[in-house]
């Protein structure tokens, strides 16, 4: 991972690199791809193969003994530029992808922590790592703790000797609420606890958490940094050993999880926009937010760039732009939430998020019609049943104001 990604930088591209070396969205262009090893072909090939021939059966052996490329599982090289791409993006060593965000969190999880260990997370998490930690890693013996990390000092009392793993998101999906990577990351360190941080809504054009401290990154793949709400994929960026046993344990035989190599070559091409894709969700989300917050429906609003918003100094001091996730709530509540949603004509009411188009959704409303089959389906801790939760797409930003100006009129 690590080598091959220096394998890659060439002479001629060395010489592109300033002391500074080469911004990000320079990177995030092509970084990891030296078209000379794939016939000077433009773009990456997507790699259609689930094996690899071989000239000998010592060759097999050896690629069998050394990790070379034996079987598509574990190894694609459309997916190995993707992940060399997103480790440097990270600021981190190495990359694995794997086939969605939550086969990502499955290969962390289950790589790293064994029966009897403890796992801290913040009490909000995505709706689906909620119900695997509070229903999947238990059935294996983990120990769950949920803690507050608003206050990175709660971390303190929660800590104990058999404490593997700090798991937490910012922006805290669905609420945007912020939490300070560096005081949790100094604070877990000072007991010899490593962290995770799920970065996924702010990708990082915004945000790189191990700059803050942080051990390692996940991100659904699907959302931001493919960004075109065309495919599902995930990743673990950190440390080469990491994720060395990340792969060689988690994706080879626990999940098996492996992403399509066409999933591989549209992720690769959405992360040549990010940045500028970034820069517009930012801009459009804070202008959407303004005009939210001013508006007589509007019960509060939480946007991290907001002056308004809690954990405003903190998103200022780790995040270089606000990202295009916002939560609000109406002085009407749940109905006024409902009847709202229907109103709207641009924005598309679907879950997932960071698309061009916009997406709104609704958490309570979902989880009311879930109830009837999953019995335990209930709202995240810290999510209010008035909660809507606005993905601000790259239409035009007045557009989708007043498609939520008329939805709003006599609410
Ligand atoms: C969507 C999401 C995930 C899960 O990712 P998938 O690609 O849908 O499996 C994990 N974390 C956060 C914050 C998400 O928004």
């Amino acid at each position: 991972m690590t080598s091959k990604s220096e394998r890659h930088e060439t002479k001629s591209q060395e010489k592109w690199h300033g002391p500074g070396g080469l911004g990000f969205a320079t990177r995030a262009i092509h970084h990891g791809f030296d078209r000379r090893e794939f016939s000077d072909a433009g773009q990456p090939p997507v790699f259609l193969t689930s094996t690899y021939g071989f000239e000998s059966v010592e060759a097999n052996e050896a690629a069998a003994a050394l990790g070379g490329k034996l079987y598509g599982r574990e190894h694609n090289p459309t997916t190995e530029i993707l992940e060399a791409r997103l480790a440097n993006l990270e600021g981190a060593e190495a990359g694995l992808v794997v086939a969605s965000g939550m086969a990502a969190f499955g290969a962390l999880t289950l790589s790293l922590l064994s029966q009897g260990d403890e796992l801290i997370v913040h009490k909000t998490l995505y709706v689906n790592t909620v119900t695997m930690v509070e229903q999947g890693l238990p059935r294996f013996g983990i120990k769950v703790v949920p803690v507050d990390l608003s206050n990175p000092a709660n971390l303190d009392a929660a800590i104990t000797e058999r404490t593997r793993l700090v798991y937490f998101e910012t922006p805290v999906n669905p609420l945007s609420a912020i939490l300070d990577i560096a005081a949790i990351a100094e604070r877990a360190h000072a007991r010899g606890v490593k962290v995770a941080v799920d970065s996924t809504f702010a990708s990082p054009a915004v945000q790189r958490p191990i700059e803050h401290g942080a051990d390692i990154v996940l991100h659904s793949l699907t959302k931001y940094i493919n960004g075109h709400g065309d495919t599902l994929g995930g990743a673990l960026l950190g440390n080469a050993e990491t994720l060395h046993t990340l792969h060689e344990t988690g994706l080879r035989y626990i999940t098996g999880a492996a992403i399509s190599p066409l999933s591989s070559f549209l992720i690769l091409r959405g992360l040549k926009t990010l940045t500028l894709r970034m820069e517009r969700h930012s801009l459009s989300a804070l202008t959407v937010a303004r005009a939210l917050e001013v508006h007589p429906a509007v019960a509060w609003v939480s946007y991290p760039f907001l002056e308004s918003h809690p954990g405003h100094a903190i998103a200022r001091k780790q995040m270089s732009n606000g990202s295009g996730m916002l939560a609000f709530g109406l002085h009407a509540g749940y109905e006024g939430a409902r009847s709202m949603m229907n109103r709207l004509g641009l924005i598309t009411r679907a879950v997932s998020l960071g698309d061009a188009d916009s997406l709104i959704c609704h958490p309570a409303s979902l989880i009311r019609a879930r109830q009837p089959i999953r019995k335990d389906a209930h709202l995240v801790e810290g999510v209010g049943d008035d909660l809507i939760r606005l993905s601000v797409g790259l239409e035009d930003a007045e557009d989708i104001i007043a498609d939520l100006r008329q939805a709003l009129e006599e609410l």
